[in-house]
């Protein structure tokens, strides 16, 4: 039977197919369970089986290709980090109980090791994306990552995975384009504090605006589109600013890697904030990622766990991230 007759037939299915060759890596690391930041914590080790399990009911795990995250070394870190800033964080890691590094984000005893383990993630996503071994990779980890600036954990963020990723691709695999994509609810300091001013990365973002940490609106560095929206925005919105002001500036970029902070906190349902998205916005904004790296990139995109806090909606929304990457 010919391919656009089974396209008409079972689309996904015949999607799913073809892209085999090439699989979508799923990487993570049981440290990023033991993580733990205590019982009413937004940002817990749940959110990782609401993904899990989700990707399994929706028959959709047996098309990953599952990896175990490796730490990323002291001189990935450093790349990003300042020294001084990750001996402060290897210091204050607990033997046991909680410690407080700001308001919001506590390490536990396994926090320092998920961490290591989180922004190892994005590296060996890079590096299997670079050799060809896979064209797509989500890395399910925690703690996230794009609150974390140069010099300060913040925001439940220890280390910038995607900044230690990112910054991977160009040290390590001569990439010399490269683009951020954070549709997180909240705006990425700690990726525009590492990287404002970098004409080799490319940033764009959406943020609900006023909303923690505040920032995103003021002095914006060349390299930098964020595109503010206000509470109660939705899907029209989103699109329109991903339309009007990403894909534009996408285009002029020609990344060679997409990364993604993948924040699903932008969903109706997420307690910590008030946008509008709904799954399908999640399925509509990666295909549109997907044809932009089909263009200039090679297909190839990384995308990384930052929050989404409502279990099931981050699920879902995760899910139909995934399942687009996959089908690709
Ligand atoms: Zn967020």
């Amino acid at each position: 039977m010919p391919v656009v007759a089974q396209d008409r037939i079972r689309p996904a299915a015949a999607r799913i197919a073809r892209a085999i060759a090439v699989p979508t890596a799923f990487i993570s690391h049981p440290s990023s369970l033991l993580h733990d930041m205590g019982p009413y914590h937004p940002e817990c080790p749940d959110r990782l089986h609401a993904i899990g399990d989700r990707l399994i009911s929706a028959g959709l795990d047996g098309y990953l290709r599952h990896y175990l995250a490796p730490e990323a070394t002291a001189a990935q870190l450093a790349r990003v980090h300042g020294a001084a800033y990750i001996a402060t964080i290897e210091a204050e890691s607990p033997d046991s109980g909680l410690h407080y590094i700001d308001p919001d984000t506590a390490m536990n005893a396994h926090s320092l090791n998920a961490a290591r383990h989180a922004a190892g993630a994005v590296v060996l996503a890079t590096d299997l994306v670079t050799r060809g071994e896979c064209r797509t990779a989500f890395c399910a980890v925690r703690p996230p990552g794009h609150h974390a600036e140069r010099n300060r954990a913040m925001g439940f963020c220890l280390f910038n995975n995607i900044a230690v990723g990112v910054a991977h691709a160009i040290a390590a695999h001569g990439v010399s384009r490269v683009a951020i994509v954070d549709f997180d609810v909240h705006h990425g300091n700690g990726t525009e504090d590492i990287f404002a001013g970098d004409s080799r990365v490319l940033m764009v973002s959406t943020f609900q605006h006023p909303l923690y940490p505040y920032s995103g609106t003021e002095n914006q560095a060349a390299n930098m589109v964020n595109v503010p929206l206000a509470e109660g925005s939705g899907s029209d919105e989103f699109r329109d600013a991903v339309r009007m002001r990403w894909l534009p500036a996408l285009e002029r970029h020609r990344p060679e890697i997409i990364y993604v902070s993948a924040g699903f906190d932008a969903h109706r349902e997420d307690p910590l904030a008030g946008l509008k998205l709904v799954e399908s916005d999640y399925a509509w904004v990666t295909r549109e990622l997907l044809a932009v790296a089909a263009r200039h990139a090679k297909g190839r995109i990384v995308s990384a766990l930052e929050g989404g806090y409502a279990l099931s909606a981050l699920g879902r929304s995760a899910t139909e991230h995934i399942r687009e990457m996959i089908a690709a």
